[in-house]
């Protein structure tokens, strides 16, 4: 899943091979030494949809261009997430 990428504003967030959700090549990341020489920016990993979400919160307080869909697709998914969450935690009560 690809929420957004370089070719519609400053940032590329998608879910990964492992199914975490990541940022690439993350303006807000730190800076490491390139085995290739110089310094690249690395990817940043989310856990849930809502550290995603306000992730890409911080990005846009920092004058980076993301694209709306990829906020509501995350709002959404993160909004799933924390009923999923919920429903889980009663089962468990009523178990
Ligand atoms: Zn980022």
């Amino acid at each position: 899943m690809v929420y957004c990428g370089f070719t519609n504003g400053d940032v590329c967030m998608r879910t990964d091979a492992d199914g975490a959700i990541v940022c690439i090549s993350c303006s807000l990341s730190k800076r490491i030494e390139s085995v290739f020489g110089g310094k690249i920016r690395t990817t940043m990993r989310f856990d849930t949809y809502r550290e995603a979400l306000n992730h890409l919160k911080e990005h846009r307080m920092k004058g980076d261009v993301v694209p709306n869909y990829a906020f509501n697709n995350l709002k959404l998914r993160a909004k799933k997430e924390e009923e999923n969450k919920a429903n889980t935690k009663n089962r468990q009560l009523w178990a």
